[in-house]
């Protein structure tokens, strides 16, 4: 391991020497690596199937980078800190003047109560926390996986201003000194922490600037030591909000840090976090992830969606930790749960409170972003500890369906509750409660659903690619798919990959090799279940398939060598939780587009004062709801449905979510057994939307099942 240098106070002048320094040791920032500086620390007591890349590794390319570099040019997610405001002060709670972790002043008149505990103003003076650091986590991941300027300079002024803030105990965090770690009522300190921490180990792994992970474990040591026997941080005896449970997620920093440093104690932190605080806790919210509910079967899934969707990687982790096969079988149960719940979208379906929904389940109820979001995050770990592709396919059905449906393509809005099957975007919908939380716009307090979006592609970039090792060796697998460039170190060699696709709209996907010397690695690809056998063709290279089922190119690789995978897609069905079935080509699920005509709701004149425009907040209804409502079916006696694949050579491979590089073509059966002339389209592309459908025959007979691939 290389040497840690000290923190000094100068802010300007260590960056520059760390760059110095390490450009000294290493040669080049761009080739350092986890494996160069983790030593042991990747051995586990379960060797993991697949080791993240270092945050930077991954670009992307093609249409993924230019939907990115607009997301924060002159999208929402690049100019959030003006559009966002405080619901109840009007403040612009983003921007640097009003940085809590800096200032504290949510919980300046916070108090100690008789058992010695403290007692914030509220229940959730925790979050402008959550809203500041998520928000700055996707924009430092973003700006530097785009190479985007602006965003980077909001990034690096955040960084700056939290790494002052740190106490000269090590403590980063929302709190005032004497008002810290135990508390009366529901609380905000592991979770808030956990947020601003994620953005300094984010920053460190595109920067490399030693100071900022010194920064990180100073903090972490500290709050870690203040629990134990007798001082445990769930056993909070009133936690009515959700901020004390959302803190579980702490283990996400543990996890991070042990990878990087090999240090036991984070290790340690997070089984003890897990299995001996909030698993024995009699008050915690979401005890339906506790370690003994999820041993249970039949317990279902319940409690917040997005805690739910997040907490159940925690057993997933504990196990890879320990070898422990009780962690194993408790997120093997907390995926089957989980798997019950998901919409055709990939997202799991929620009630009007954001709870999981597992009674009276329909294609038409809602799911949250932050839902979404987690479980993307969740199904990462999944893919990397396990290395089994299935989630791989998960992963992309929930990106390219779920989350990308519920976003304009232009970057300019996103709809905090989306839903599978939608007929309206409405604040006071035709049918259910008013809910504010349905509506498309550029800014919403709680702002938590605009920053699970804005992660929501950086996060899937650096999972695209992940270190692979076995018996055959260190080398790179293909874990999920789309236009993006690796380069990184394999056996000392430096190697690129490029990824030249415009997936997932096309099947053919070049992967096109650069090294600086010869080397011979295995190149790993997936190979998702909608797709028939795919063909490869490597000159020269041994292709086989691993016990997983990745497809092996395994050769001594050099400049210019070059991989073509073709995946095979057929027209499929996905089975919804009603029993009616969404048709689907390829990871992407196509729908029935509703004419629609929109209303502009909400205005945003104070970023329309600093030259932001384009923002607004917009409901949308049906033409003509009746007719929307129709009754339609599939044909279940045609082959695919009786759809064909159409494509439009004219589409924009930049903007593929505007102009629609495939549809599907056919017809569906009316009430009448008559048939109707429908094209269909990406859920990515669509705001109101049929999606799910009975299967039957133009005779009226119910199909007895559905056609899955
Ligand atoms: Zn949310």
């Amino acid at each position: 391991m290389k040497t840690r240098a000290r923190i000094i106070s100068d802010a300007i002048v260590l960056p520059v020497i760390f760059a110095i320094l390490y450009l000294l040791v290493s040669g080049s920032v761009d080739t350092w690596t986890f494996a160069d500086v983790v030593g042991t620390s990747t051995k586990r007591p379960v060797t993991e199937a697949f080791l993240p890349l270092r945050l930077g590794e991954v670009k992307p390319e093609g249409w993924i980078k230019a939907q990115l570099r607009r997301d924060l040019e002159s999208g929402y997610q690049g100019n959030l800190d003006q559009l966002l405001r405080d619901i109840h002060t009007g403040k612009a709670l983003l921007l640097p003047e009003e940085n809590d972790f800096v200032f504290r002043k949510q919980n300046k008149d916070s108090r100690i109560d008789e058992h010695g505990r403290c007692v914030p103003p509220s229940e959730y003076t925790w979050w402008h926390g959550e809203m500041i650091a998520d928000w700055q986590e996707g924009l430092i991941r973003g700006a530097f996986l785009a190479d985007e300027p602006k965003a980077k300079r909001k990034a690096e002024r955040f960084v700056e201003d939290l790494l002052k803030s740190q106490d000269e105990d090590g403590y980063i965090g929302i709190y005032p000194k004497g008002f810290r770690y135990h508390f009366a009522i529901g609380d905000g300190e592991l979770w808030t922490q956990r947020c601003a921490l994620l953005c300094l180990l984010s920053y460190y792994e595109f920067t490399v600037r030693k100071d900022v992970l010194d920064a990180v474990e100073r903090a972490v040591k500290l709050t870690i030591r203040q629990y134990g026997p007798g001082k445990r941080y769930f056993h909070n005896p009133a936690q009515k909000g959700n901020g004390t449970a959302h803190g579980m997620l702490f283990v996400d920093v543990l996890d991070r840090l042990y990878r990087m440093t090999g240090d036991d104690e984070y290790r340690q932190a997070a089984i003890t976090l897990y299995r001996d605080d909030f698993s024995t806790s009699k008050t915690v919210k979401n005890a339906a992830a506790q370690l003994n509910k999820l041993l249970d079967p039949d317990n279902p899934l319940s409690g917040h969606g997005p805690d739910a969707m997040g907490l159940i990687r925690v057993p997933l982790l504990c196990y890879y930790l320990t070898g422990d096969k009780t962690f194993r079988k408790a997120w093997e149960n907390a995926f089957q749960k989980t798997t019950k719940n998901l919409g055709v979208g990939g997202s799991p379906l929620s009630g009007q409170q954001e709870e999981i929904m597992t009674k009276n389940q329909s294609p038409g109820l809602p799911y949250e972003y932050c839902s979404t979001f987690y479980f993307l995050h969740s199904l990462i770990w999944a893919m990397q500890k396990t290395g089994n592709p299935h989630y791989g396919d998960m992963f992309e059905k929930t990106l390219f369906n779920a989350a990308q449906g519920a976003r304009f393509a232009n970057g300019k809005a996103i709809t905090y509750y989306s839903a599978d099957e939608r007929l309206w975007v409405r604040q006071r919908p035709p049918e259910g409660k008013p809910n504010a939380r349905y509506i498309y716009t550029a800014a919403h307090y709680p702002s938590c659903c605009h920053n699970s979006a804005a992660r929501t592609y950086p996060y899937a970039i650096s999972a695209m690619w992940m270190r692979s090792r076995g018996p055959d060796g260190e080398g790179l697998a293909a874990t999920l798919y789309g236009p993006n460039c690796v380069s990184t170190k394999i056996r000392g060699a430096a190697v690129t990959v490029e990824e030249k696709t415009n997936y997932p709209f096309a099947f053919d996907i070049d992967f096109v090799i650069k090294t600086d010397r010869e080397v011979k690695f295995p190149l790993r690809l997936r190979v998702p279940e909608w797709s028939g056998e795919p063909t490869v063709v490597a000159a020269g290279a041994k292709v086989t398939r691993d016990k997983r089922g990745f497809i092996v190119v395994s050769k001594r690789w050099k400049t210019g060598d070059t991989v073509r995978l073709t995946l095979s897609p057929t027209i499929h069905g996905r089975p919804a939780v009603d029993g009616t079935t969404a048709v689907a080509y390829g990871p992407l699920v196509y729908c029935l587009t509703i004419p629609e005509k929109a209303e502009i709701t909400q205005r945003f004149p104070h970023a329309e004062k600093v030259g932001l425009t384009g923002f607004y907040g917009y409901q949308y209804d049906s033409m003509d709801l009746a007719t929307a409502k129709r009754p339609l079916k599939l044909h279940g006696d045609k082959p695919d449905f009786g759809f064909t694949v159409v494509t439009n050579k004219n589409s924009n491979p930049l903007y593929p979510w505007e102009s629609i590089p495939l549809k599907l073509r056919g017809e569906l059966i009316g009430a009448d057994g008559k048939p109707e002339a429908v094209t269909l389209q990406p859920m990515g592309c669509t705001i109101l939307r049929r999606t799910c459908f009975p299967v039957g025959t133009p005779a009226g007979d119910e199909a007895s099942s559905v056609q899955e691939k």
